[in-house]
């Protein structure tokens, strides 16, 4: 596939909007049609029209999506899949084979932790889990020879925790390996962490990227070529590509990111305030406060600090779960990223199947994903559910 690379140099917003895709030369559509089709005519035998032979292979929807990814993250080359873990387990299959190591963050999302416990360990590639603040614990982790690929998430879920990109990329690389930065978090506005220098980002676009919350998606980007080679064979190879209706809605979020995830932002901000100076709640975790332990460190990194703000309350697990059962515009659910603010437990919901881990979370910890209502609605909505 072509990968242009003619919007270097422009905005993030120019870019969201118009990397990516022409205006369609024979109708003039300015936005890319979902190309239902999984085949396609050829002009005498190999003949492909524009490199497109078969819709596991490549997609014109998909390759707008994964063009744009590309353009949004400062890397050559995206992908995209079927959801967040397919990404990451054809990311595995790419750079892994059995006997090798991966560094896991030690409160990485559970998915991730399940996918490289079950499955990738099943296949032989072992995991040894550090805190992603702790760069002498994640050195320590290494094993000279085997370990292939520190993984990053940051901020984490839910606790936010904040690891050093560049402090990390370095560590991986001294080692020979290569650094993987699960962006989904941040978003590609918020955080750069090519541009740090980590080697592969990961995104579940189904959060901030698509936006709306209807859709499931993955992503990889990379901006070495050789690297960009291995991930497309076992993109295609493995088969767990994003769909054209897919990549069609993820699109459509990413043209908003920027103005979304500044509301997020603005949203989050008001949430952090209200409730830092709330009496029944014990501690605020958001790393745009000043009292976080990865505050210095996000300011380095991120444009802002994101619309995921997780707090204590007073009172355990019964007025955690009982303050997640009582917000009205706040909605129970999992996931995040969406328009719309929801609010969960961790230690029942999100996280539960890591009880009795080191990854427990604190049972009076409540999560929520800020999202881009009327920002005195939402702050009404937790006055009245914190009672
Ligand atoms: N990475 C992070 C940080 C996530 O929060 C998630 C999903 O919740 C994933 C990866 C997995 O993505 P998906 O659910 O799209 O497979």
């Amino acid at each position: 596939m072509t990968h242009h690379h003619d919007h270097e140099g422009q905005g993030f917003e120019t870019r969201a909007i118009h990397a990516g895709y022409e205006p369609d030369p024979t109708t003039g559509a300015v936005i890319p049609p979902i190309y239902a089709t999984s085949t396609y005519a050829q002009d005498g035998v190999g003949g492909l029209r524009n490199g497109y032979e078969y819709s596991r292979s490549a997609n014109p929807t998909r390759t707008a999506l994964e063009e744009t990814l590309a353009a949004l993250e400062g890397g050559t080359h995206g992908f995209a899949f079927a959801s967040g873990l397919a990404a990451e387990d054809t990311l595995v299959r790419s750079l892994c084979v059995p006997g090798d190591h991966v560094v896991l963050p030690n409160d990485a999302y559970g998915g991730t932790y399940r996918l490289f416990a079950k499955v990738e360990a099943a296949w032989g590639v072992e995991h040894t889990s550090a805190p992603v603040d702790d760069v002498d614990a994640v050195r320590a982790a290494i094993r000279p020879g085997r370990t292939k690929l520190v993984w990053l998430e940051t901020p984490t879920n839910p606790l936010l925790s904040i690891g050093d990109i560049e402090a990390l990329a370095g560590v991986a690389h001294e080692a020979g390996a290569l650094l993987v930065v699960d962006n989904t978090f941040a978003s590609s506005y918020l955080q750069q962490p090519l541009a740090l220098g980590a080697d592969v980002v990961v995104h579940s676009t189904t959060k901030y990227a698509g936006g709306h919350s209807d859709v499931v998606g993955g992503a990889l980007v990379v901006r070495d070529a050789a690297l960009a080679e291995r991930i497309g064979f076992h993109q295609n190879a493995i088969g767990a590509v994003a769909g054209p209706f897919d990549a069609w809605l993820t699109l459509r979020g990413l043209k908003t990111l920027a103005l979304r995830m500044e509301r997020h932002c603005d949203n989050a901000e008001q949430v952090v305030q209200l409730l830092s100076s709330h009496p029944d709640v014990v501690q605020v975790i958001y790393p745009g406060l000043p009292e976080h332990p990865g505050h210095a460190v996000a300011a380095r990194q991120m444009r802002r600090f994101g619309g995921m703000v997780s707090f204590r309350v007073r009172g355990g697990e019964e007025q955690a779960l009982a303050v997640c059962e009582r917000t009205r515009i706040f909605t129970l659910g999992e996931s995040l990223g969406g328009v719309e603010s929801l609010i969960e437990h961790p230690g029942r919901m999100t996280h539960a199947s890591v009880a009795g881990t080191d990854l427990e979370v604190p049972a009076d910890l409540v999560r929520l994903s800020v999202g881009i209502e009327t920002a005195s609605d939402l702050l009404a909505d937790l006055t009245a559910a914190l009672g």
